[in-house]
C-alpha cells in the first residue's frame, strides 16, 4: 500500500488548530507507516493568496515538529499540467463551456418540480447550439469549462478509513471558473497524483468531495487515493472554528504565553494521543488510525 501523505493548505491565513490539528494526523498516517510526507501550498486564486501566509504555514508545521520530504509544490506554477489534463479530458468529449452566473444557478435549482440535488448544477449549458453559444461570447460572458458527467453516474461512493462509507452526489463540476482561474477539484485530482500521494487526509468538510474527485481521477486515469476526513474542530456553539473565536493560531497561543509544546499537547490531548510528549516523533510508532475520535472536536479557549 502507498503510505505517501500530504498536508495542501491555501495560504489565505494563518493556520488556525483545526488545520494543525489536521496536518498532526496526516503525518502520523504517513509516518506510522514509514511513508512520505509532501506539502502543497493550493495558491491557485491569486487574490487570497499571499506568499507570506505560505511561509508563516511552513513555520508553523515546523515550529510543533512536523516535517516533510522533498520540496513543497505550488499550485501557482503548475498551470499547464492543469490545461494538460483538461485537454486530455476535452480529448474524449468530456468538457463543456457554461455561461451561467451563481445567481442563475441557484434559482434553477430551486424551481418547482426541480429534480435536480440542492447545490447540484443543473446542466442548462450542456447542449448549448452554436447560436446560443455565440450569442453569450458576443455579449462578453467568459465560459467557465465544465466535466460532462455521464446521466448514470448521479453519486459516488468514498470509503473513509476513519469517517467509513458514504454517498455523495456528482454533478457537472467546474474545471475552469470563468476567470480563468483552474479549479480546485481539478488541481487537487493531478496534484495527488503527482505527488503519488496515496492517502488523502483532510478535514470533513470535504468528505462530500471525494467521490467527484475519484470520479475526475478515473477519468483521467490517475490512481486511486484512500481518504482519511478528520471531524472538524467547533467552537463553543458547535460553529466551525473561526478568527473570531480568539486566540487560535499558533502565534496567538504564543502571544498568551504558551509554548509550540503546550499547542502540540492541546492538539494531542483532542486526539486522545499521549500529552506525555515535546514532538510528534514520540507518538510515531504507537499511532493507531482506528483509536481517533470520530466526533468534531469542541475546543475550549482559555483566552
Ligand atoms: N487547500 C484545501 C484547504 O486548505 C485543502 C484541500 C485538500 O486537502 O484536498 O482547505
Amino acid at each position: 500500500m502507498n503510505w505517501t501523505g500530504r498536508f495542501a493548505p491555501s495560504p489565505t491565513g494563518a493556520l488556525h488548530l483545526g488545520n494543525l490539528r489536521t496536518a498532526l494526523v496526516a503525518w502520523l498516517v504517513s509516518r506510522h507507516e514509514s511513508g512520505p510526507f509532501v506539502l502543497r501550498i493550493e495558491d491557485l486564486d491569486p487574490l487570497v493568496s499571499r506568499p507570506e501566509h505560505a511561509q508563516q504555514q511552513l513555520a508553523d508545521l515546523e515550529a510543533l515538529g512536523l516535517d516533510w520530504d522533498g520540496s513543497v509544490m505550488h499550485q501557482s506554477t503548475r498551470h499547464d499540467m492543469y490545461a494538460a489534463a483538461v485537454d486530455t479530458l476535452r480529448a474524449d468529449g468530456l468538457v463543456y463551456e457554461c455561461f451561467c452566473t451563481r445567481k442563475e444557478i441557484a434559482s434553477a435549482a430551486q424551481a418547482p418540480n426541480e429534480s435536480t440535488l440542492p447545490g447540484r448544477y443543473p446542466g442548462t449549458c450542456r447542449e448549448l447550439t452554436a447560436t446560443q453559444r455565440r450569442g453569450f461570447l458576443e455579449a462578453n460572458r467568459p465560459p467557465a469549462l465544465r466535466l460532462r458527467v455521464d446521466a448514470e453516474v448521479s453519486s459516488g461512493i468514498v470509503v473513509d478509513l476513519l469517517a467509513g462509507r458514504h454517498e455523495f452526489a456528482i454533478d457537472d463540476l467546474v474545471l475552469r471558473r470563468n476567470d480563468g482561474t483552474w479549479a480546485y477539484n481539478l488541481a487537487v485530482v493531478v496534484d495527488d497524483a503527482a505527488q503519488d500521494i496515496g492517502v488523502v487526509v483532510r478535514g470533513d468538510d470535504l468528505l462530500s468531495s471525494a467521490p467527484r474527485q475519484s470520479h475526475l481521477g478515473g477519468l483521467l486515469r490517475l490512481p486511486a487515493t484512500q481518504y482519511v476526513h478528520v471531524p472538524l474542530v467547533v467552537n463553543a456553539n458547535g460553529d466551525r472554528l473561526a478568527k473570531r473565536d480568539g486566540a487560535v493560531t499558533l502565534s496567538e497561543r504564543i502571544a498568551l504565553g504558551e509554548s509550540a509544546g503546550d499547542v502540540l499537547r492541546l492538539l494531542t490531548a483532542s486526539l486522545g494521543l499521549s500529552t506525555d510528549i515535546n514532538s510528534p516523533a514520540e507518538l510515531v510508532s504507537s499511532f493507531e488510525l482506528d483509536s481517533l475520535p470520530r466526533l468534531p472536536w469542541t475546543v475550549q479557549l482559555s483566552s
